[in-house]
């Protein structure tokens, strides 16, 4: 292990399905009705169970997809597992079933009653091609009602014309805004079929911070395969998929992690960083970062193979800055956690 600086998870992701009710041109996991992978919810229950004994660090477990309505009853049983687990639950949901809102009111209580804690909404030009904002407002207040802590992602792009700004004007809305309970957010949102992926608003985007994914959140996708990151781009570059979880030691495979020097740089340094240590020992390597989301940069790295070739001849003249700061950034998250959990014993 090049590092024995392990930064324990806090978080469970589950993709539960590519299966949607909407199909946006730019989801990151091209998501579909046509599609119809799935975890089973035994594999869910499984993976959770093993995940929880081997960090106790492990705090939540966000449901997420595709769309993780289309799993039916299996959701209300998954959220009653984490809630007997002692974990926080978040479903990330299109709000497509949100059509009224007296169905609305009903299916949050049953959620609330299975223990859920936290709901997050996606809406904005892509997905309301699909799913009328008007479901997600149902949905929200629905979820206000009971005081559910809800975020409702924007999809935000400097071509698409809603805003989370019009959202929190909705007169519907307007008696939950600046209550404790509900946030109305901004997400940057790529648009990968274009290719540049360059097209996201770009007073938003930063791809020169660090990658805080990494290490953090355990994600497992249909196939039953621990995903590194959540991050955009794990359905586009097997770099950030660690393998299958079926008939293998969980603990072992999330761990090997830390063998990977480019992994432990993007936690360090993020992708930028290496991209600049690549363009200094070749100045003829071109890419536009100004409008760059960071999973978009990262997955342009992870996909060109002369600036792989570049860091895997050259990465000795850069490994004791990068592990220095890796270490320090990992104690500091350690110690924070530790005295975070003191406080909270
Ligand atoms: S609603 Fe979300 S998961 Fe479904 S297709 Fe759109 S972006 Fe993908
Ligand atoms: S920067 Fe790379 S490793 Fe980090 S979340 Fe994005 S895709 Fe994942």
């Amino acid at each position: 292990m090049i590092s024995q600086n392990i930064i324990e998870p806090d978080t469970i992701s589950l993709i539960t399905t590519y299966r949607c009710t909407a199909a946006c041109k730019d989801c990151c996991f091209q998501c579909s009705p046509h599609q119809k992978e799935r975890l089973t919810l035994e594999q869910m229950q499984y993976f959770i169970s093993k995940a929880t004994t081997i960090y106790s660090s492990i705090r939540l477990v966000a449901i997420t997809g595709g769309e993780c309505f289309t799993l039916g009853e299996d959701l209300y049983s998954l959220i009653s597992f984490i809630r007997k687990k002692g974990l926080l639950s978040r479903i990330v949901t299109n709000g497509s079933w949100a059509t009224d809102l007296t169905k609305s009111r009903k299916i949050i209580h049953r959620l609330q009653s299975a223990g859920l804690t936290e709901i997050n909404f996606s809406t904005g030009d892509s997905h309301q091609q699909y799913v009328p904002v008007q479901n997600v407002i149902n949905g929200v207040i629905a979820a206000q009602e009971c005081k559910i802590v809800t975020v409702v992602n924007v999809e935000t792009n400097e071509n698409f014309t809603f805003t989370a700004e019009k959202l929190r004007k909705n007169p519907q809305l307007t008696p939950y805004i600046n209550t404790p309970y509900l946030q109305i957010i901004a997400g940057e949102w790529i648009q990968f079929s274009d290719k540049s992926t360059q097209n996201a608003d770009s007073s938003k985007l930063n791809c020169s911070t660090r990658c805080k994914q990494l290490f953090k959140v355990m994600t497992l996708n249909p196939q039953n395969d621990l995903i590194c990151c959540c991050g955009l781009s794990t359905r586009k570059h097997p770099f950030l998929s660690l393998g299958t979880i079926l008939n293998r030691d969980i603990k072992k495979l999330w761990e090997s992690q830390y063998d990977d020097f480019v992994k432990l740089w993007l936690y360090a340094e993020g992708p930028k960083k290496i991209l600049e240590f690549a363009q200094k020992i070749d100045p003829s390597i071109k890419i536009d970062t100004s409008k760059m989301h960071m999973c978009a940069l990262c997955l342009q790295i992870l996909s060109n193979p002369h600036i792989l070739q570049i860091i895997r001849e050259n990465y000795v003249k850069i490994a004791p800055r990068v592990m220095l700061e890796y270490t320090i950034q990992s104690h500091t998250k350690n110690k924070i956690k530790q005295n975070y959990e003191k406080r909270n014993l």
